[in-house]
């Protein structure tokens, strides 16, 4: 469970985040969305301890949150992986954390980037890849930690929507084969993303939840089941 009890996040005493209450079940896939600045990054980063919480409590699987958890994994919209390691060295990343020996990292880390449909590009550098490609290595690399909770910060944004539809396929068809599922918090800024991926979305404003609401009737298995659903129309 992650649980967020009244949460004020602030820098330089501006206010970001203003009582943010919200309680999320293990294997819940939450969808976050909310117009830019309503301080959806703010909100992932509290929950992987990367900002301190002003006031309120934070609390992780009954932990307090704190930052360099190996059971929580953090993806970014962009430039997270290490430019100096190859892209197999990038994906060792997550296993280091937690003191897997080499070869079996090695070897682990061969097998997420075939899963991410590069198993070519194991030995080059950021620089070398595609944007593209540098967000399928940082997916192998967040997933390959098989973390328990999963932050994913508008992870396929900033690519076209061609590529963005097959790497959400294949995430999707990795997240949906583990043998339980995890826990999801999912910012995005586009609807059908969300209604696509997730059990639930919660619109985020500058005033704190503004709506909090179930995806009726399950995941649809695709974009176009989706908008076949009279439903989910007046979710938009
Ligand atoms: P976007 O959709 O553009 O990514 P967001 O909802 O993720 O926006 P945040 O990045 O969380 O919004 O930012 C919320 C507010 O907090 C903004 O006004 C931003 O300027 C401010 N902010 C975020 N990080 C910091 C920081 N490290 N120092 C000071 N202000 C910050
Ligand atoms: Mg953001």
């Amino acid at each position: 469970v992650v649980r967020l009890e009244s949460v004020s996040v602030e820098f330089a005493r501006h206010r970001v985040l203003s009582d943010i209450s919200l309680s999320i079940p293990r294997g819940q896939f939450v969808a976050i969305v909310g117009a830019s600045g309503s301080g959806k990054s703010t909100l992932l980063n509290a929950v992987s301890g990367l900002v301190p919480v002003a006031s309120g409590r934070l609390g992780v699987f009954g932990e307090p949150a704190r930052a360099g958890r190996a059971d929580v994994g953090h993806m970014f919209a962009r430039d997270a992986l290490l430019p100096w390691r190859t892209a197999r060295r990038n994906v060792e990343l997550g296993l280091e954390f937690r003191g897997r020996a080499t070869p079996v990292r090695r070897e682990h880390a061969l097998r997420m980037l075939d899963l991410v449909r590069l198993p070519a590009a194991a030995d080059r550098y950021p620089s070398q890849l595609s944007h593209g490609m540098r967000q399928r290595v940082a997916l192998a690399r967040t997933l390959a930690s098989d973390p328990e909770l999963l932050l994913m910060d508008e992870p396929f944004a900033a690519l076209d929507a061609l590529t963005r539809s097959s790497i959400r396929d294949m995430f999707l068809d990795i997240w949906d084969t583990r043998a339980h599922r995890k826990t999801v918090l999912f910012v995005t800024h586009d609807l059908t993303e969300a209604l696509v991926l997730a059990d639930r979305v919660v619109t985020l404003t500058r005033d704190g939840v503004r709506t909090d609401v179930a995806v009726p009737y399950g995941r649809p298995r695709d974009e176009r089941e989706l908008m076949a659903r009279s439903d989910y129309r007046d979710l938009y």
